[in-house]
């Protein structure tokens, strides 16, 4: 165990320090990495950020973006990173399944592991631990960690509000789920003082879109979206087939389920997507239904209440029927 003032004495010289974030990172994972990273450089320590995938265009922009080592581009020189590392960062996970094999090398890796993460059922892997269900986003609690557990607010930084404002900005909605609170909002405009530029992050982040992603949404909405209203729920499917007709890259995807969780009423709305070796699938739920059971208990994988994904390995059509016949269990909680 490692208590907060062995982690401040720990972080007064340089250390070899990795951080890493969950498969397939989103604005959260990614901005608290490099939000994290932009202020441990500030500090002389030798920093790497290793995600375990690649991530999005509209991602690829953050400051540090360019230091970034991609796992699966580069397996060797980060395995070394990882086991020479005296400390590592886990943000925005808390299982080890989360980062693919780098989980099996973060933890034979001698290093002391921190978790910041706001994911519910944290495994037991590491050493500290800044935790809360409560937080909107990782981005929050790196916040948080730098301000009021190492009382180190000047170096929020205009590099390291962008990542953060980022990660809050994409985890939040857009600053609209519950769990944005005065107290975020409080946050926000301290990174906003500190430099980061809003209206650049949002342009950045939701007005980039190729053509091809804008009119593969619009198929998916005139075309691919089923509603059941007697379950209050709305469903969009897509093949690898109309992935490849509309050559739909990583993270173009992102954000579809939500549109079928626009519609007045709904209160799950399930993205179904047929990858290469399995289907993958996203949930989103409203008020108290728990989308992140369902994904648990029948399609190995997690997540928050309202917010949710999981896999199979069965046929798109298959898992769409397994999803189908699991609604009307749910019922009662669906149409109150
Ligand atoms: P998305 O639908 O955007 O892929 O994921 C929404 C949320 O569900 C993520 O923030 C993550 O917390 C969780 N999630 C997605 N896929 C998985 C998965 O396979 N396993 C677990 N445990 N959580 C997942
Ligand atoms: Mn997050």
């Amino acid at each position: 165990m490692l208590t907060l003032v062995l982690l401040t004495e720990l972080l007064a010289q340089p250390r070899r320090v990795v951080i890493t974030t969950h498969h397939k990172p989103d604005g959260d994972a990614l901005g608290s990495s490099l939000g994290l990273y932009n202020y441990l450089i500030q500090l002389g320590h030798h920093v790497q950020v290793i995600p375990p995938t690649d991530y999005p265009e509209f991602l690829a922009w953050m400051p540090g973006n360019e230091e970034v080592l991609i796992y699966t581009e580069q397996p060797e020189k980060a395995a070394e990173l990882i086991a020479a590392a005296e400390l590592i960062f886990c943000l925005d996970f808390n299982a080890l399944s989360r980062i693919n094999e780098m989980g099996e090398l973060v933890r034979a890796s001698g290093a002391y592991k921190v978790m910041i993460d706001h994911h519910l059922e944290p495994e037991d892997f590491d050493d500290y631990r800044h935790w809360n269900i409560n937080a909107c986003a990782t981005a929050q609690l790196i916040y948080d960690f730098i301000v009021n557990q190492l009382n180190d607010k000047d170096r929020i930084t205009a590099d390291v509000a962008t990542c953060l404002y980022t990660g809050i900005m994409t985890d939040s909605g857009s600053f609209r789920f519950p769990q944005t609170t005065s107290a975020v909002h409080r946050i926000v405009a301290d990174l906003i003082d500190a430099g980061a530029v809003n209206w650049r992050i949002h342009e950045l982040i939701y007005s980039s879109s190729s053509e091809n992603r804008l009119r593969f949404l619009g198929h998916c909405l005139s075309n691919k979206l089923e509603v059941l209203p007697e379950y209050h729920t709305a469903i969009i499917t897509v093949s690898r087939e109309e992935l490849k007709q509309f050559d739909i890259a990583t993270g173009d995807t992102e954000g579809v389920v939500n549109y079928a969780m626009s519609i007045t009423g709904v209160k799950l709305a399930a993205f179904f997507v047929e990858r290469t070796d399995k289907v993958k699938l996203s949930l989103r739920s409203k008020a108290e239904f728990p989308a992140n059971e369902i994904c648990k208990k029948y399609f190995n994988g997690g997540g928050h209440r309202n917010a949710a994904g999981g896999q199979s390995t069965e046929s798109l059509e298959a898992t769409v029927q397994q999803f189908k016949s699991i609604l009307p269990a749910y019922k009662t909680l669906l149409i109150q």
